[in-house]
């Protein structure tokens, strides 16, 4: 498929090439982007820093139908099993429920698959080829690696939570909550494993942010964002008690927390994904803002290429008209993490394995007797229940 220990091939081949766009990082954002691009009849060079595409995998694997879909790349072959929507557990197990299709994933499948379709239509993918810094001038950008210097007339930075070359155009700093992550065999913790249509989230005093358990056919990704393992243990110790854990792998990551970065345009540069801050403020999800940003970029790449304007500005404006920039979904991530105990288990008691969009005052009014104090906490949520409602599927 892709030459593994290809080294700086310009170098080799001792010619110049000037790329009509470079795309730092082979992650889901700079694959997709690749392929939209080269589909289009562009020269495009992925600059990768690890030896292989997908692996290791550091993320729940969760991604919904329409973003998968409307990516365009959906297949079969990468897909672990399909999801109905998600169930929010409460410290009580009392949970709430939310219909919204979509998948798990074999990210690291995903990510080769994306790989090959952007070999097929001609992409350079260099692996082990660290970006050490980037700059551009009036007409081309210039990214210098550990292998050589590589040439482009636009870039896209696609290089992650920490992106370096985002960190040359961009005074705002990469804003990111640090999340753990275990991979547990299936059968190794009861009860963990038998909710197998529905990702669970769970609210826990152990943690202001949510923990996670999505169930794949052979094992769970059990994960929270959290910087201190103990914490993580903790929290499968409390909630999926007895059987005999058989951990498969444990992973550490860096999610970005602080919504899309107010610029994520600089002249012929554009930063897509983890890089731009493309992850859902509520939700922390960025595999759809991954796919999204994606697209976007490359659709305004396309356009200043056929007609030799740069157009890079449009990327931003659209990227500002999706549900990333919304003042509410930013208001809501404030407001809707930290909760104390008593709210967590009034929403637990209120809900009852309810679907979301149902209402039941008398039992609401009950609850709020029980537990008066909580409704402050609450109020941001219900007051933005219906955007909630309707933006389910463009969450995650
Ligand atoms: C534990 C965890 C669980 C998650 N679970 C989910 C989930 O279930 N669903 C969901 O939607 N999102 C989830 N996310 C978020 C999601 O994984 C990211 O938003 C998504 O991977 C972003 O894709 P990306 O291509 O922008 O970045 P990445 O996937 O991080 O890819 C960036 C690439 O750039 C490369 N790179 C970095 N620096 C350099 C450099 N200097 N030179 C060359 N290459 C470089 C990296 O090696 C990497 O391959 C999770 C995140 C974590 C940490």
């Amino acid at each position: 498929m892709l030459i593994n220990n290809q080294r700086c091939p310009d170098k080799d081949n001792n010619e110049y090439t000037l790329y009509d766009a470079i795309i730092t990082g082979a992650g889901i954002a700079g694959l997709a982007c690749s392929v939209y691009l080269s589909r289009a009849g562009f020269k495009v060079c992925v600059i990768e820093r690890k030896k292989e595409i997908g692996y290791p995998v550091c993320c729940g694997e969760a991604v919904s139908k329409k973003s998968l879909h409307d990516s365009g790349f959906y297949h079969p072959s990468y897909i672990d099993s399909k999801v109905k929507g998600y169930r929010v557990y409460y410290p009580d197990d009392n949970y709430m429920e939310v219909d919204s299709q979509g998948y798990l994933l074999n990210r690291g499948a995903f990510e080769k698959y994306l790989c090959c379709l952007a070999e097929k239509s001609g992409v350079k993918i260099l692996l082990k080829t660290p970006v050490l810094s980037c700059f551009q001038d009036r007409e081309k950008v210039t990214v210098k690696t550990s292998c050589g210097v590589f040439e482009g007339k636009y870039l896209i930075a696609a290089d992650g939570p920490e992106s370096l070359c985002a960190s040359f155009f961009s005074p705002e700093k990469n804003k990111w909550l640090p999340a753990a992550q275990y991979r547990i065999k299936e059968n190794g913790v009861p009860g963990a494993c038998k909710r197998s249509e529905f990702l669970g989230f769970y609210y826990d005093s152990l943690s202001p942010y949510y923990f996670w358990n999505f169930e794949k056919s052979g094992y769970s990704n059990i994960g929270g964002c959290v910087s201190d393992k103990t914490i993580l243990c903790d929290f499968i110790n409390k909630r999926f008690t007895g059987g005999d854990r058989k951990i498969h792998e444990f992973v550490r990551g860096k999610i970005p927390a602080g919504g899309l970065k107010k610029k994520i345009v600089f002249g012929r540069v554009a930063l897509i994904g983890d890089a731009a801050g493309a992850v859902n403020p509520v939700s922390l999800a960025g595999i759809y803002g991954a796919l999204m940003s994606a697209k976007l970029s490359a659709e305004a790449a396309v356009l200043s290429l056929k007609t030799g304007v740069n157009s890079m500005s449009k990327y931003e404006k659209d990227m500002k008209k999706s549900n990333f920039t919304r003042m509410e979904l930013k208001y809501l991530a404030k407001k809707c993490s930290g909760y104390p105990e008593k709210a967590l288990l009034f929403l637990g008691g209120y809900f009852t394995g309810r679907k979301f969009h149902t209402i039941d005052i008398r039992l609401f009014l009950k609850m709020l007797k029980k537990y008066p104090v909580v409704l402050k906490y609450l109020i941001p949520m219900f007051i933005h229940r219906n955007l909630l409602i309707k933006e389910t599927d463009n969450m995650w």
